[in-house]
């Protein structure tokens, strides 16, 4: 991966044709910000794109694909959990990313991101969490706040919106952190611990829609909480852990945003304890029923 963009590079590099698709994002959408921390992140780990496997679901967090040189599966919507995890099994050796907004993970696809943080699968699932669903222009999610006006509920949203960093730790995650648009570098640095971690890593990513989400908080100033003397607790213990994520979730509804690392468990993963059981083989499934004579049709 390159970094960012650099015409030259890309001209040098065999994965990309020479010609990146501009985003076609609003200007001053968040969404920009995980495309280049994703980037960021693989440049940094030193991952070339053909070892890497991007699934979106559906929304305008589903173009990243378009924007991201890997291999891609943009799934239906809420769905990119059950092909991502499918294809962690079948060939272990990709690093796999799942990616969507909070509509597509915290609702229509809210069973799959339970289950799938509940057998740990390996995997890194970044969620773009504006508080709306933004491609079909602005309705009510999960996570608008209680009160909040849409097309959908003129009157204001009568729902407590769900608690996510919670839900997570609840369902079983092993590696829970929160992220901002606005904070670039601690965004880069959590993406890269996530896909290094081994198991499900869960990464709540904080981002604007200035387009239909205009009173939003555009989630500034935000708090580190690892670079701040105010918070104190270990990410190792489940019970500190959850205690530090309802705080952070009721706070940021008040105004106030945290973000940083809350959890990280290092139990083996689905596929490490199917593989240790003899359940499934040690080879890649991917590589069993890959026929290099095969024709393919287009
Ligand atoms: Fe971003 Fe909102 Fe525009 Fe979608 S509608 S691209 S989320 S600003």
């Amino acid at each position: 991966f390159s970094a960012i963009g650099d015409p030259e590079e890309a001209e040098e590099d065999e994965f990309t044709p020479g010609i990146e698709p501009q985003p076609t994002w609003c200007p001053g959408c968040g969404d920009f910000a995980v495309n280049n921390a994703l980037k960021k992140a693989m440049a940094n780990l030193g991952k070339n794109p053909d070892e890497v496997l991007l699934c979106t679901g559906i929304g305008c967090s589903g173009k990243l694909n378009s924007y991201f040189e890997s291999y891609g599966f943009h799934t239906i919507h809420g769905r990119s959990l059950p092909v991502a995890r499918a294809a962690k099994l079948a060939n272990p050796g990709v690093e796999v990313v799942a990616a969507g907004g909070d509509g597509d993970g915290y609702g229509i696809g809210g069973n799959h991101f339970m289950h799938t943080a509940r057998e740990n699968h390996d995997m890194t699932y970044i969620v773009f969490n504006n508080e709306i669903f933004g491609l079909t222009k602005g309705q009510t999610s999960p996570t608008s706040p209680k009160g909040h006006k849409s097309k959908t509920q003129p009157s204001g949203s009568a729902k407590d919106p769900v608690r996510p960093l919670s839900l997570s730790l609840a369902s079983g995650a092993s590696y829970v952190a929160r992220t901002a648009a606005v904070n670039p570098n601690q965004a880069a640095e959590i993406i890269a611990e996530a896909v290094e971690h081994d198991g499900f890593a869960h990464v709540d990513f904080l981002t604007q829609c200035p387009t239909w989400n205009k009173d939003a908080r555009q989630y500034v100033p935000y708090t580190d909480v690892q670079d701040s003397e105010d918070y104190d607790f270990d990410v190792t213990n489940r019970q500190e852990a959850g205690e530090m994520m309802y705080e952070v979730e009721s706070k940021l509804y008040e105004g106030e945003v945290l973000t940083g690392r809350f959890y990280k468990d290092d139990r083996p993963s689905y596929g490490q304890e199917k593989r240790s059981t003899g359940e499934m083989p040690e080879e890649p499934l991917a590589e069993r029923y890959y026929d290099e004579d095969a024709e393919w049709e287009r």
